[in-house]
């Protein structure tokens, strides 16, 4: 938030009971964007918007500006379990998403450092250099040819980004770097303009049908719609629907234009590599290197809470790996923003979106850690559901589905982290050895993917 050319002073909160046509729990990207697409529909509609803290405070304020057309459900998950032509379907309307959250940025004047660079995945082990393959292999399967995934060798990948030890890699033109709390705050600032009401530092202690209740009152709506992502556990009701997994970020400070001539990323392409724990990187507007991964713990109960966004030793290892990748970023570069927030992971590990005709409550999330693009699709989707209107979007098949509940704890605290420790000492051993995990293959079979 500190690159950030915004006045953060809260909007009014809820000032009592209210009526609306449609209120919206949670102003990130979800609920701005389905907030933006409503009320682009229909004018009149009376959109209000909850937000406890203020608009962007969740990760849409806070991740690594990836806006991609990734997907946390895998196309032969889909596939399994809706069809190919179902599977395929949703994977072109993520490559549409990102031309139109550029096309609205455009039209809005929202002020976001955007670049739409694609994304390359770099290989830096054998294992890894199969996923690679693997991963272009299963994009022909369902019909995506060269011009949207294609694999590169060790000389094209390192031209885009030229970390040590590159094999080899892959590259995506659908995906585009953002600003990601340009992108959110502006997006408020885009609805507010069109007649949505924001109220922050107003918390929703229930969702009911037809309502969503506050300390200060009650907002009453046919429709309610719940769009609060990792913070979703704190609800009654909703403790097993989403679990929060902490991502977390490094930023150096701007960096020479010398050192961008070794590392790359010349069209501020995003990067990251085919390890199992996700890390991924951009090359910032302001010339920065933001740096981000997961491997932070999950916390007993699902809670959330600030001091977690902070963990020094999560920090220090992206800031080892950052070096292992980019020697040219040794300990005289500084790193002068670290930050981290809640996503969340729904037990399947698939992202829905969705209204309940009979009760009128709305959902959308589940996104893992793919939702600045995935949330902008779900917003266009809930506006369709909401509007009552049969098109393409709401016969995509993750419209209402519902994933299984996560189990009670202690289980849940065991499994998450313990397929975080899985994963972790795969990518260790896979560096070390050059040989595949079969442990991470077989956690990997457990969920789905
Ligand atoms: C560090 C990090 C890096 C990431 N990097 C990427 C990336 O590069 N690309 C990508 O696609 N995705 C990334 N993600 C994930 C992405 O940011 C999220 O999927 C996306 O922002 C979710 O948007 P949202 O609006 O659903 O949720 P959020 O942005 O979390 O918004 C939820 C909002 O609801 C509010 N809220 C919650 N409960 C209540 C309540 N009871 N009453 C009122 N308001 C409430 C919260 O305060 C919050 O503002 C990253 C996430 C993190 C944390």
């Amino acid at each position: 938030m500190s690159t950030l050319d915004d006045v953060l002073t809260p909007r009014p909160r809820l000032p009592g009971d209210a009526d609306a046509d449609v209120v919206i729990v949670g102003a990130g990207y979800t609920g701005l964007w389905t907030a933006y697409y409503l009320a682009v529909a229909d004018p009149t509609l009376r959109i209000t918007v909850l937000e406890a803290e203020i608009a962007g405070y969740g990760a849409s304020g806070r991740n690594g500006g990836w806006c991609s057309a990734l997907f946390p459900t895998s196309l032969p998950a889909l596939a399994r379990r809706h069809g190919r032509d179902a599977a395929i379907a949703m994977q072109r309307a993520m490559h549409d998403t990102v031309a139109e959250v550029g096309r609205v940025v455009a039209a809005e004047g929202i002020d976001c450092d955007w670049a739409y660079g694609g994304t390359v995945v770099l290989a830096r082990s054998g294992p890894q250099l199969d996923r690679a393959r693997a991963a272009v292999a299963e994009a022909r399967e369902y019909g995506l040819d060269d011009g949207d995934l294609v694999l590169l060798d060790a000389a094209e990948a390192s031209a885009r980004c030229a970390a040590e030890g590159v094999r080899g890699g892959t590259y995506t033109p659908h995906c585009a770097a953002v600003h990601p709390a340009r992108l959110v705050r502006g997006l408020a600032r885009a609805v507010e303009r069109r007649g949505v009401t924001i109220h922050e530092r107003t918390p929703v202690t229930a969702i009911r049908p037809g309502a969503a209740v506050t300390p200060a009152g009650t907002a009453r709506a046919p429709v309610v719609v719940r769009a609060t992502e990792g913070y979703t556990a704190r609800l009654p009701g909703q403790r097993r629907t989403v679990a929060p997994v902490y991502s977390l970020m490094v930023a150096t400070e701007p960096l020479p234009a010398s050192t961008w001539a070794e590392i790359g990323l010349a069209e501020r392409e995003t990067f990251s590599d085919h390890r199992h724990v996700i890390v991924y990187g951009q090359r910032t507007g302001d010339g920065r290197l933001a740096f981000g991964g997961r491997g932070a713990p999950y916390h007993f109960g699902s809670r959330v809470h600030p001091a977690y966004d902070r963990e020094p030793q999560v920090f220090a290892a992206l800031r080892r790996t950052l070096s292992e990748l980019f020697p040219v970023l040794g300990p005289d570069v500084l790193v002068t923003h670290t930050w981290g927030g809640p996503l969340g992971v729904a037990r399947d590990w698939a992202a829905s979106v969705g209204l309940d005709g009979a009760s009128g409550l709305a959902w959308a999330g589940g996104y893992v850690g793919d939702g600045v693009g995935t949330s902008n699709l779900a917003g266009r989707t809930l506006a369709d559901l909401i509007r009552g209107d049969d098109t393409d979007l709401t016969r995509l098949p993750w419209v209402n589905h519902r994933s299984p509940k996560w189990e009670p704890e202690p289980l849940r605290w065991l499994a998450v982290n313990t397929g975080l420790k899985i994963m972790q000492s795969a990518d260790r051993a896979e560096l070390r050895w050059h040989r595949p995990s079969r442990r991470a293959a077989l956690f990997n079979r457990l969920l789905g993917h």
